[in-house]
């Protein structure tokens, strides 16, 4: 099945927009075009090989060149493929740059991270409204989210389960006062209500859904997707030469538009040097930081601290100021994991103030599912 004709030059228009192939990535290939090489999105890698969906369909590829040492190097799904015409085996030749990267931290004592999906833009945290909300737990993925690049979204899930109208107003201001620039949508996907904006929302490029075991993921991906995703996943594909393949795929285009990776990797995932990500979900502390007396204010008894003055005061919650200290301490636990010198530095810093064991053990618990 060839989808393609030779003198589509028009991203819009081109069989691989569904994928969110668009004219930046267009101009960004242009050099491979000329190498006379294909591009593609990659929607599954395993062991040497990837699958990558092209304008003919969907192709098996090698990915001895794109398997560097650096395992945040090593080609994901969501890349953007460069791939051989023809032969046998095809080849990934390169990738282009990503736009943003999904990694997390591995278990291993060498903290270099995994790279888990590439060029994502919009990274839906779904948060069950049928157990007591755990802000902390929510500023945890949304700072990982920053951190990608991708924009964060708050999906509140089975809110059938509250149906007081003014109840559920409440728990949504309380996750937007923990979440600026985050966009908080209550929705039941038993009933239907709130799908749409989703669905809206999701509508172009490329998302993915992070959040607890049991928030209701796959019960959205399937919403979404308007199937059952298992099957959606194995849908039988039609490679170049016209054989039916069975493939089960981490990225999928839903048919009210946009893609989705959805990877059980992703899915539990940790943190992994968020420090820019707890910027942003902190934002309002960091502005306050700003007023400071001291440039490395560590708001916790020097003099002229506007942050602590706004907590007594009362413009800003205490349980935001610990969340903060907390995910900074445990951020530069993971940081340091990878880097000695930072790591004694801290250590010594920490065992002045009493933190040490805090920090570790913070580091810790972050394997929450
Ligand atoms: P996952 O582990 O995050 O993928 O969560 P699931 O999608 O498997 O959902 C966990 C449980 O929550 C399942 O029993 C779902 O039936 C239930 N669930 C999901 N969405 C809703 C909803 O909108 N309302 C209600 N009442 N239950 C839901
Ligand atoms: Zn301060």
């Amino acid at each position: 099945m060839n989808l393609s004709s030779p003198s589509t030059s028009s991203a819009s228009s081109h069989p691989l927009a569904l994928y969110g192939w668009d004219e930046r990535w267009e101009t960004e290939f242009a050099p491979y075009t000329e190498e006379g090489l294909l591009p593609g999105r990659v929607v599954r890698v395993d062991r040497g090989q990837c699958d990558v969906v092209t304008a003919d369909g969907v192709v098996r590829a090698d990915t001895a060149f794109v398997t560097p040492d650096d395992p945040l190097r090593v080609v994901c799904t969501g890349d953007w493929a460069a791939v051989d015409p023809g032969g046998n085996p095809r080849y990934v030749r390169a990738y282009l740059p990503r736009r943003t990267a999904f990694v997390r931290s591995t278990s291993s004592k060498r903290s270099e991270g995994q790279i888990l999906a590439a060029n994502v833009d919009h990274a839906v945290v779904a948060v069950s409204l049928a157990v007591e909300l755990d802000l902390g737990r929510v500023e945890r993925f949304l700072a990982l989210a920053w951190e990608s690049g991708a924009q964060p979204v708050v999906v509140l899930t089975k809110a059938d389960l509250v149906p007081d109208p003014v109840t559920l107003a409440h728990l949504v201001q309380d996750v937007e006062t923990s979440a600026p620039g985050v966009p908080v949508i209550p929705v039941s996907a038993l009933h239907g209500d709130g799908l749409d904006a989703l669905v809206a929302l999701v509508g172009s490029g490329t998302s993915v859904l992070l959040g607890q075991s049991g928030a209701g993921k796959s019960t959205l991906a399937n919403g979404l997707a308007g199937a059952d995703i298992m099957q959606v996943q194995a849908a039988r594909d039609v490679d170049g030469k016209g054989r039916h393949t069975t493939t089960t795929r981490n990225l999928l285009t839903l048919p009210s538009g946009g893609a989705l990776i959805d990877t059980p990797g992703l899915r539990g995932v940790g943190m992994y040097d968020a420090g820019t990500g707890v910027g942003q979900v902190f934002a309002e502390i960091e502005e306050l930081a700003a007023g400071c007396r001291f440039h490395d204010c560590a708001h916790e008894a020097e003099p002229g601290c506007a942050v602590r003055s706004a907590v007594e005061n009362g413009d800003l919650p205490d349980r935001r100021l610990e969340s903060y200290r907390k995910l900074v301490r445990e951020n530069q636990w993971t940081v340091a994991k990878s880097d000695a010198r930072l790591r004694s530095e801290l250590k010594k810093e920490w065992q002045r103030k009493g933190l040490a064991g805090k920090a570790a053990g913070e580091a810790k618990r972050r394997s929450w599912h």
